[in-house]
């Protein structure tokens, strides 16, 4: 296991800069989302009125799989078509993920991270233990600095910070696979981030024009036909 200073060194090495903040990483990775006319802002209320109202015929979220059985803010009516993935990382290459989403009509993907995640502080450990290849690509060079300083920082709210970025870097990975793309052009495919803060019990919503996440500024009483799981799974 190496120490935070040969981290440090190793990635100053391969990247050439110094390292700039999480905040920063994630301002970053944003600022290239939004780039995408794909990547849009729908909460948890838009999706679950447009899946139950019918203006939205499909949908797909893929969590993390330690979020539990009950997928805090997620549609959880029988009535409608929505496709719950939940794997370590919340990784949209496993699973019959990508078939799902051609198969079935799928217009919005949401990808779902959370705070306290037993799987992030693993994965970023093996991401930083792996052998770095050359040639990296901005994000993953963002990857591994957040990654490294997370491990040597471990603090929570750092750790946070990369479970937002995790989600971010799944959408981005998503819009280069090319079936997805693909998609996104023929059918108006969009594509979504949320965010749990498991300590909070606070729901957030990717905001590609703030760049940011945000707290959904909608609320319950603006929807009559909703039907959700609140994070003590109770429907309200
Ligand atoms: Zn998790």
């Amino acid at each position: 296991m190496r120490n935070g200073l040969e981290r440090l060194l190793r990635y100053t090495v391969l990247t050439g800069f110094l390292m700039p903040n999480s905040a920063h990483t994630i301002t970053e990775i944003a600022k290239e989302l939004a780039k995408h006319p794909f990547v849009t802002y729908l909460d948890d209320v838009q999706l679950s009125d447009g899946l139950l109202a019918g203006a939205i015929k499909n949908a797909a979220v893929i969590a993390c799989s330690d979020m539990g059985l009950l997928v805090p803010y997620v549609c959880s009516s029988a009535k409608v078509q929505l496709f719950l993935f939940q794997n370590g990382g919340h990784k949209f290459s496993s699973g019959g993920f990508v078939e799902t989403v051609v198969g079935s009509g799928v217009e919005h993907i949401v990808v779902y991270g959370h705070s306290v995640c037993n799987y992030t502080k693993h994965m970023a450990k093996s991401v930083v233990d792996t052998p770095a290849k050359k040639g990296l690509e901005f994000s993953e060079r963002s990857q591994l600095e957040l990654y490294s300083v997370a491990l040597d920082c471990d603090s929570a709210s750092l750790w946070e910070h990369v479970g937002q970025f995790n989600v971010l870097f799944e959408l981005s990975k998503m819009l280069a696979d090319p079936s997805i793309l693909q998609l996104a052009t023929e059918r108006n495919l969009e594509l979504h981030a949320w965010f749990y803060k498991s300590d909070s019990e606070q729901f957030e919503v990717f905001d590609p024009e703030r760049g940011a996440f945000v707290v959904p500024d909608i609320n319950l009483s603006n929807s009559s036909v909703i039907s959700l799981v609140t994070a003590e799974g109770h429907y309200r």
